[in-house]
């Protein structure tokens, strides 16, 4: 499934590979599978940078009506709607400040710059979230494909998905569409953006 039989390594680079994979596990970093949802909770505990910890925040849950009044058609048409932005075209797609990417419909922490990198999709590429209680993901059959999408944790909106050809230290690709992120630059955090 992931390859293996076809990546020949040797001993030094599978006990490397290994001790990566088992080293992430530990530290609960977030993998392409399936998390449960806290959508009926109300409150769930996410991370924010600008509190610098955990923070418990209500859910945000508003009509198609609301979400329209409050962004444009193309972030309303890729995050409400699972929309994909045409690649090249999202202004995060070759943006390197230093910062943190937000929500665009409910302002949660979702990546930090240091984990952005250039995948060469035309879409903004993280390796990590900023937490992995900060975004969800669910099975996408769409397409003729089976993909794992992500999800902002506290208003589902569709970010993007993510794949497991992404770089070190993960492995993980989060492709992700700039329509769904609002940039916040470092030192600027706990402005409301
Ligand atoms: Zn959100």
């Amino acid at each position: 499934m992931y390859g293996w039989e076809t990546v020949r390594m040797d001993r030094g680079e599978f006990l490397r590979t290994t001790l990566v994979l088992a080293g992430g596990i530990l530290l609960g970093l977030p993998l392409p599978k399936g998390t449960a949802s806290a959508a009926e909770k109300g409150r769930i505990r996410v991370y924010s940078a600008a509190a610098g910890g955990y923070v418990t925040v209500e859910k945000v849950v508003k009509t198609d009506k609301e979400w329209q009044k409050q962004l444009t058609a193309e972030q309303f048409d890729v995050a409400r709607k699972k929309g994909t932005e045409r690649a090249f075209t999202g202004k995060y797609d070759k943006h390197y400040e230093k910062g943190v990417y937000r929500c665009v419909c409910c302002g949660n922490d979702l990546f930090r710059s240091e984990t952005k990198f250039d995948s060469g999709t035309g879409w903004p590429s993280f390796y990590a979230p900023i937490a992995p209680e900060n975004v969800r993901t669910e099975k996408d059959r769409t397409f003729f494909m089976e993909r794992t999408e992500v999800l902002c944790a506290r208003c589902d909106a569709h970010l993007g998905h993510v794949f497991d050809d992404g770089p070190k230290p993960t492995g993980l690709r989060y492709c992700m569409n700039s329509a769904s992120l609002s940039f916040v630059k470092a030192g600027t955090e706990g402005k409301q953006g």
